[in-house]
């Protein structure tokens, strides 16, 4: 167990808190606020318990100068003010005089934010690489250290591990303490019976999952793109699929492993051309024409999962059916939300970046148990690798 907020003194400490605001932008504006209004318990909580709050964040990826104008936190800093009903003074540079000033300036209750700590990854890639002298300088910033960004725990970087390794206190915020218990609960001691959904693009991307999860789930369903590789290890024909050439062999070991724990589609959607408005066609498993591609899952292979998940405890669900940003193939995506959403007593988890925003794009956000804010984080812990942003909290 990791110790989270609520087992540290905040009273009157400048409380380092490592936020993940790593949130879409379109020229300067926010898409989704999704991850910043995550993080409001863990500030609000901060703020109730009279500390001094220092606030940081990643921001897109930056190469050069002009990236830096790009990925400016202010617009994130100005939104979290309006979230949070009071100011938050912003920062613009990540380390000097300035920055210092600041927080020693800061009282009890106020909330200050600095600029992007990728910043630092134009002089040498110091925040990414986890420059020892930038994770001891931004520890010396502060007090204590709340990590609550669960979007980078599967990355080791200066602003997580870094300020870890330099300070005493060193615990979760809320929104690292829920994904450990959905996800980690998930993997690691689930309510039983415990299936899992995999789908998406590619079975390279999610091997590990999936061999993870073969010790873990009683049953694993696969569905998008994914399924036509294991289609070829059965010797069907894929036609102009996407299918893994390199990887069928494994397809075909998992099967022989999964003894009857692994469920293919019986039917899919297939099409003639990757395209919204392409004519289609529901072809049977072992019937997809040389000249069409599986674009979705069928109405057969969507009543049997729907049958096969009904005495689920446990649900966990990567990556979507098919090409659900095309509306014509994301029926099979719409009914797997639709029968989770359905399902009594049951703990239903989305962990996959493409898998949560099809979930949000079809109206179905408040219906899960948990939609993790992790993409790449989500996925390394279901793959049962230790995160790094995770693995430096202090245990209890
Ligand atoms: P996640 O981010 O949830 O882990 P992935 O990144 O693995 O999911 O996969 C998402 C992508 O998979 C989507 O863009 C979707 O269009 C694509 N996909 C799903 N089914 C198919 C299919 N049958 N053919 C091609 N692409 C597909
Ligand atoms: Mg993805």
């Amino acid at each position: 167990m990791k110790k989270t907020i609520r087992d540290i003194e905040l009273n009157g400490k400048k409380v380092l808190i490592r936020v993940d605001f790593n949130v879409p932008m379109s020229d300067g504006v926010i898409t989704d606020d999704n991850r910043i209004v995550q993080a409001l318990p863990t500030i609000q909580y901060a703020i109730e318990h009279n500390a001094k709050v220092i606030l940081f964040s990643h921001l897109g990826r930056v190469k050069s100068e002009e990236d830096k104008e790009k990925n400016s936190l202010r617009p994130i800093a100005q939104r979290l003010s309006k979230l949070l009903n009071q100011e938050v003074k912003f920062i613009p540079q990540t380390r000097g005089e300035e920055l210092e000033k600041a927080i020693k300036n800061l009282k009890e209750k106020e909330v200050l934010m600095f600029e992007n700590t990728r910043f630092e990854d134009l002089d040498g890639k110091k925040e990414s690489k986890n420059d020892p002298e930038l994770g001891a300088y931004w520890a010396s910033l502060g007090d204590v250290f709340v990590n609550d960004a669960f979007g980078t725990a599967h990355r080791n970087h200066a602003s997580n591990v870094g300020i870890a390794s330099h300070m005493n206190d060193v615990v979760a915020g809320f929104l690292i303490e829920k994904e450990i218990k959905f996800i980690g609960g998930a993997v690691d001691n689930p309510e039983r019976p415990f299936y899992a959904i995999l789908g998406g693009a590619k079975v390279s991307d999610k091997i590990s999952v999936i061999e993870n999860l073969l010790n873990k789930a009683d049953k694993i369903f696969i569905c998008g793109a994914m399924a036509y590789t294991f289609y070829k290890a059965l010797g069907y024909n894929v036609g102009t699929s996407k299918c893994e050439d390199d990887f069928v062999d494994f397809a075909k070991g998992l099967l022989d492993k999964a003894k009857g724990k692994l469920i293919l589609p019986v039917d899919n959607v297939v099409a003639k051309e990757f395209a919204e408005d392409a004519e289609s066609k529901v072809v049977n498993a072992d019937e997809i024409p040389n000249d069409m591609m599986g674009m979705d899952i069928g109405p057969k292979t969507i009543e049997l999962f729907r049958k096969e998940l009904q005495d689920a405890k446990t649900v966990v669900w990567n990556g979507p059916a098919g090409v659900f940003e095309f509306d014509k193939f994301a029926t099979g995506t719409n009914e797997i939300c639709k029968m989770l959403s359905e399902l009594d007593n049951a703990v239903t988890i989305i962990g996959g970046g493409d898998s949560a925003a099809a979930a949000k794009k079809l109206g179905f956000e408040d219906k899960f148990t948990h939609i993790s804010t992790g993409g790449g984080a989500s996925l390394e812990y279901l793959e049962g690798k230790t995160l790094p942003g995770i693995e430096c909290l202090n245990d209890k």
